[in-house]
């Protein structure tokens, strides 16, 4: 039997953070940091003791998955971490920005509360740049879409892709139970959208025992990508004609790229003449050279 406990992402949307437990072994998926309200909740206790789990399973890089792995690493896990190659490159540069975002507003913190004199109530950073550099020294091990990893006699997972952003996946654990029987139960993650501009669709999934399932926007009705695509470049095409200039604000993880993309597809439709395209972005063209 998997005993599964969610201790994030459950009954919120952000913080996504699920204890599997398998027999003798903890599996903890996704670490994510609580955002917008009730982000005051990432100082509390996780709920489960980090130092007894075994592995930690990252669905993908995006902060509300991977953003309080570093303060799971501070407070005692010693446990192995798999996830796709390219989630944890990109998890690596996300979490330096996230510490160094947490130490910015720790040092504002600090210098009101000097001014007011009470220094003492001031919180210290959730955790910083040495804690992620803690995480990416860990034992690591990088899955591969559709390929078995055996994590014991009785237990195997399996990644595939989920095409919600670079190295994204969802998740299958195909273990025994002490009967024999054998069972597949499935975590998504986050899933991507159909037409993607620059990720293959996800995988389709053919069976499961249990499917636990994300459903952030399962009560939207999204348009359709094409109707986007089409405004976006009726936008840039009039203000170019009426002599204005444009400035797009990117902040999204890979949005920048999306948008990159397509200018290059409106150069080569001409539809770009007499335009210069500046980009100003350092965080989107930092490579990781540290874990390759
Ligand atoms: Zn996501």
């Amino acid at each position: 039997m998997a005993n599964v406990t969610s201790y994030g992402g459950a009954s919120m949307v952000t913080g996504s953070c699920h204890l599997v437990e398998i027999r003798s072994i903890k599996i903890l998926i996704d670490c994510g940091m609580i955002q917008g309200e009730l982000w005051q909740e990432n100082y509390k206790p996780f709920g489960f003791n980090p130092s007894e789990i075994d592995y930690l399973i990252l669905t993908h890089a995006h902060t509300d998955h991977i953003g309080r792995v570093p303060k799971l690493v501070k407070e005692g896990f010693r446990g192995e971490i798999i996830a796709t190659e390219a989630t944890l490159d990109i998890a690596y540069i996300m979490l330096l920005d996230s510490a160094v975002l947490l130490m910015e507003e720790y040092e504002t913190q600090l210098r009101k509360a000097l001014r007011r004199g009470d220094e003492a109530l001031v919180q210290e950073p959730l955790y910083t740049k040495e804690h992620v550099e803690q995480v990416f020294a860990k034992k690591r091990r990088y899955a591969h879409y559709d390929e078995k990893i055996q994590i014991a006699p009785f237990l195997e997972l399996s990644f595939h892709n989920a095409g919600h952003i670079m190295g994204s996946a969802y998740l299958s654990l195909f273990f025994k139970e002490e009967s024999g029987e054998e069972k597949r139960v499935v975590f998504s993650g986050d899933l991507g959208s159909k037409n993607r501009l620059l990720l293959n669709q996800l995988t389709p999934l053919s069976r499961a025992n249990t499917l636990f399932i994300e459903s952030t926007y399962g009560d939207r009705e999204h348009r359709p990508l094409k109707e986007s695509i089409e405004e976006f470049k009726e936008v840039i095409v009039q203000t170019l004609q009426e002599g204005g200039n444009i400035v797009i604000p990117s902040f999204a993880l890979e949005r920048t790229q999306e948008i990159l993309w397509l200018l290059h597809q409106m150069h080569q439709e001409g539809l770009l003449q007499n335009c210069h395209v500046f980009f100003r972005q350092p965080f989107s063209h930092r490579s990781n050279k540290n874990l390759s």
